[in-house]
């Protein structure tokens, strides 16, 4: 496909041609910055990689992925916009196009598949108002992913990135801090997307850790409990999520050589860590903890 997506004028015509209009439901707001589609697209895939990406919309950045990755797999929620996506680049053989609901997808069988159990880099111009469950799906999915970076909303930019103690940190620091190193890369304004959002974006990378999967459910369940009441202490809500006396949680506390008075916004991922394995070998108390998402 040689159409510059990322014009204005191109990107409306290709839209008429194929019958489609933005769809605010789907979150759909179109990249129109050339310059920032290549950024992401070399900040994302190494030449020779194999691409998840989740919305590719009408393409802006799926064509320049498809010029530098061996696979490029692409998630697609919206019919008009998948049919014209399998129209546009149908001569490109490295492109699979899975017209689905990505938080409804089964990866292992879609991109694992064509992965083959090798390392998987993630890109997207996330649809903003699923941008938490979609991290946290890739996160905890089984697929090799070795990179995740995703145009998001500026202050989730902030939050993802945000270090103990700060008003930006919150459970959702916590739990993606626990399975990647998360750094933001640029920021991008309003002017970028047709139509035009009313919020500002930006770019963050997150190195994934491969090995932090193995005890994530106890991890998440903890760093949901912690925050649950965000202004009360640590340990009130160590009594509230996990319905343990006031000298249990205290005991928990010590043990993990955290303060009875630290809230949970100040505590490091070693830290919910820590208390993540006292309850794992000593309790049974996360059968109170309902649910485990949600985090934004
Ligand atoms: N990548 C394109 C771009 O940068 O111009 C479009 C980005 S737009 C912000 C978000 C895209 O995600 C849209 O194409 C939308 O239809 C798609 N989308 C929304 N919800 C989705 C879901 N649950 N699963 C897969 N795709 C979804």
């Amino acid at each position: 496909m040689n159409e510059n997506v990322t014009s204005p004028t191109v990107l409306k015509a290709l839209m008429d041609t194929y019958h489609v209009s933005p769809l605010k439901r789907f979150g759909q707001n179109f990249l129109i910055d050339g310059n920032i589609a290549d950024n992401i697209a070399r900040s994302s895939a190494p030449e020779g990689a194999c691409v998840l990406e989740i919305g590719p919309g009408m393409g802006a950045l799926t064509g320049r992925l498809l010029e530098r990755a061996r696979i490029v797999a692409a998630y697609e929620i919206d019919a008009g916009l998948s049919l014209a996506l399998r129209d546009m680049f149908k001569d490109e053989p490295h492109f699979h196009l899975f017209h689905e609901d990505f938080l409804k997808a089964d990866l292992m069988g879609g991109i694992g598949a064509l992965a083959e159990g090798g390392a998987v880099h993630v890109a997207a111009n996330l649809p903003y108002y699923i941008t938490s469950s979609c991290l946290m799906k890739l996160l905890e999915s089984p697929l090799h992913i070795a990179s995740i970076t995703v145009m998001v909303q500026k202050e989730v930019a902030e939050r993802l990135c945000a270090k103990p103690g700060g008003r930006d940190y919150g459970a959702i620091t916590a739990a993606v801090g626990f399975f990647s190193q998360p750094k933001l890369l640029f920021h991008v304004s309003a002017g970028c997307f047709y139509p035009r959002p009313d919020v500002e974006s930006a770019v963050v990378q997150l190195i994934v850790n491969r090995e932090a999967g193995k005890d994530a459910d106890a991890y998440l369940r903890t760093v949901k409990g912690l925050f649950a009441m965000r202004r009360k202490t640590v340990k009130s809500n160590l009594r509230q999520s996990f319905g343990l006396s006031s000298e249990q949680a205290g005991e928990v506390l010590e043990k993990a050589c955290i303060d009875e008075n630290a809230r949970a916004e100040m505590l490091s991922v070693s830290q919910f860590e820590e208390v993540s394995k006292i309850f794992k070998k000593d309790t049974d108390f996360f059968s109170k903890m309902a649910g485990k998402k949600d985090f934004i």
